[in-house]
């Protein structure tokens, strides 16, 4: 398995020197199976880069686009995605029951509302909805996919991507705490992600600013440490970093998490994700 990430930053993207080291586009991961099965998680502006390097292999693109929820920093990098333009183009949505509807709604509706000049109907491409995921398993040859709603405000899903001999999790936007009454438990995540040999999680914030943002469906560091150990994964990336955050921050964060997981006597791999950041599983 093969996995990219084209951005890795929450909430909206951060250009300039501060943030070169981690990147500065927003929540999109490239992830190709062994059998050569393209996915997209997520459509933030990391996927417009991600799409230039698909057209400039002259190859027609073929992929799943699978969408954690509609929040902008995770669909408005679309209208940029330059596979979209072009008739060859094949993609098949999947991911939280509003995905298609998101998507669609970052393009003009043909009643002028400006949001972008093309209208989502005059794209070339087909995108077809297949809206399986919130009901069960999506099969794509030997790979699995299984999602999990995440505890995330007005909701979204996170992903599990299983081939027969290695797996990976991915759960962004999701805020880890046993206070989320109607929402699911550190534990059931930690049964989603159980022996999986990746976990990517959101870590957007650090123990100290949690209680002035709870509700906001993000975890910290200890959080993402904690469900790791719980889980028995060997490696986990911290994702969705804070627009705030400047890379000296967010590798004092990934120090802080490496001691954590060292005083848990853990074996666990930890390491924030750091934009064109390439892990084969
Ligand atoms: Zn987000
Ligand atoms: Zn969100």
């Amino acid at each position: 398995m093969y996995i990219k990430f084209w951005g890795t930053r929450g909430s909206i993207a951060t250009p300039g020197p501060d943030t070169v080291k981690f990147g500065g586009n927003t929540s999109c991961v490239e992830v190709v199976s062994t059998k050569g099965h393209r996915l997209i998680i997520d459509a933030g502006t990391g996927i417009r880069a991600l799409g230039d390097e698909l057209v400039q292999t002259g190859q027609p693109v073929h992929l799943t686009l699978l969408l954690t929820h509609t929040h902008w920093d995770h669909i408005l990098g679309m209208a940029f995605f330059k596979p979209v333009y072009l008739e060859s183009t094949v993609i098949t949505i999947d991911g939280c029951p509003k995905a298609f509807w998101g998507l669609a709604n970052v393009f003009d509706d043909r009643k002028g509302n400006g949001y972008f000049p093309v209208a989502f109907d005059e794209l070339k491409a087909k995108i077809r909805h297949l809206e399986r995921l919130p009901s069960g398993p999506l099969q794509l040859g030997d790979l699995t996919i299984d999602g999990i709603e995440t505890h995330h405000p007005q909701g979204g899903m996170g992903f599990r991507l299983r081939e027969p001999d290695r797996s990976l999790v991915f759960l962004t936007d999701n805020e880890l705490t046993n206070e989320a009454p109607l929402g699911k438990q550190p534990e059931d995540y930690a049964a989603f992600a159980q022996g999986c040999d990746l976990l990517i999680h959101d870590a957007q914030y650090l123990p100290e600013e949690i209680a002035s943002h709870r509700g906001w469906g993000h975890s910290t560091y200890v959080d993402a440490v904690e469900l790791a150990i719980l889980a028995g994964v060997p490696r986990l990336i911290l994702f969705h970093h804070d627009p705030a955050r400047n890379d000296r921050e967010i590798q004092e964060i990934e120090a802080r998490a490496r001691k954590l997981a060292k005083t848990r006597k853990s074996t666990l791999k930890v390491a924030a994700a750091r934009e064109g950041q390439v892990i084969l599983l």
